[in-house]
């Protein structure tokens, strides 16, 4: 593809445009960051993973009627996606306590939930992404009540298809971060990526966190838990029963 134009460069990603307005090509880069920016490394070929884990579950969800932004693979780090207005709030679904929740109740690590959590977090790093109620992200107008209705359906749905997708590999999905934003047309589409930087993945045989706790924890083995997952989205679903 040719040269274009930078729009941003966050922390884990960059996008590009592209000839077409609607369309952008997000890259996946290999630095890592946690604790709001407060540590930060790199971590070799999680571009690569990331980008093809996200690819796949999008397609995946895609077949499961959840609208996302993913268009196409176009090298090893990098996806056309379409262009979203995001609405900047974290949406995250929990089916086991770990994270922050243990901080905000009296959950310990590991205790499966009865029924799966659905939390909003504010997007905004200067403030620490704080943790925000439906009622505060409709007085602050982050979107609209039927917008966050439609999230929050689509936020479960998600949930429901990814955790069984995970299951059939053998992997606890424990909890993951959404972002969603609106395309031209004003609909609600998923976006963003749904990678091992941005769920918590356990596995269901020996509970070894195989995802961004390894860096964040320290725990060692990080780009081969990364390429781990990877092989484990492309594993034979023989037990693909939908
Ligand atoms: P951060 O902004 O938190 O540092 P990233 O490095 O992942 O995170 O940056 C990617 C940015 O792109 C995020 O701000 C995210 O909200 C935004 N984004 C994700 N998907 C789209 C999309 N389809 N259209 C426009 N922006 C998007
Ligand atoms: N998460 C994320 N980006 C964030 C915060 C959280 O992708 O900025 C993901 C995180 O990887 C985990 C889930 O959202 O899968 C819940 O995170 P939690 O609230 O427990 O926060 P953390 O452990 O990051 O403090």
């Amino acid at each position: 593809m040719e040269t274009r134009n930078k729009l941003y460069e966050g922390k884990a990603k960059i996008l590009f445009e592209t000839d077409d307005p609607n369309v952008i090509l997000q890259r996946f880069k290999d630095d890592a960051t946690a604790f709001n920016g407060k540590k930060r490394g790199t971590i070799a070929n999680k571009g690569y993973v990331n980008n093809q884990v996200s690819a796949h579950l999008y397609r995946y969800l895609s077949s499961y009627f959840i609208p996302t932004h993913f268009l196409d693979v176009v090298s090893d780090t990098e996806m056309t996606v379409v262009k979203l207005e995001m609405i900047p709030i974290e949406v995250v679904v929990r089916n086991i306590a770990a994270g922050s929740l243990l901080k905000r109740s009296d959950h310990k690590e590991g205790d499966v939930l009865p029924v799966p959590l659905l939390e909003f977090f504010l997007k905004d790093d200067d403030k620490g992404d704080p943790q925000i109620s439906r009622e505060g992200i409709l007085e602050q107008e982050l979107c609209t009540a039927e917008d966050l209705e439609i999230l929050s359906r689509l936020a479960l749905k998600t949930n429901a298809v990814l955790k069984s997708f995970w299951q059939r590999r053998n992997i606890k999905l424990v909890d993951f971060k959404l972002e969603f934003g609106k395309n031209h047309e004003g609909k609600i589409v998923l976006g963003d990526e749904i990678s091992p930087d941005t769920c918590r993945f356990w596995d269901a045989t020996t509970d070894e966190k195989m995802d961004k706790d390894r860096f964040r924890q320290d725990l060692g083995q990080v780009e081969e838990t990364y390429e781990a997952i990877r092989r484990r989205v492309f594993m034979e679903d023989h037990l693909e029963t939908e």
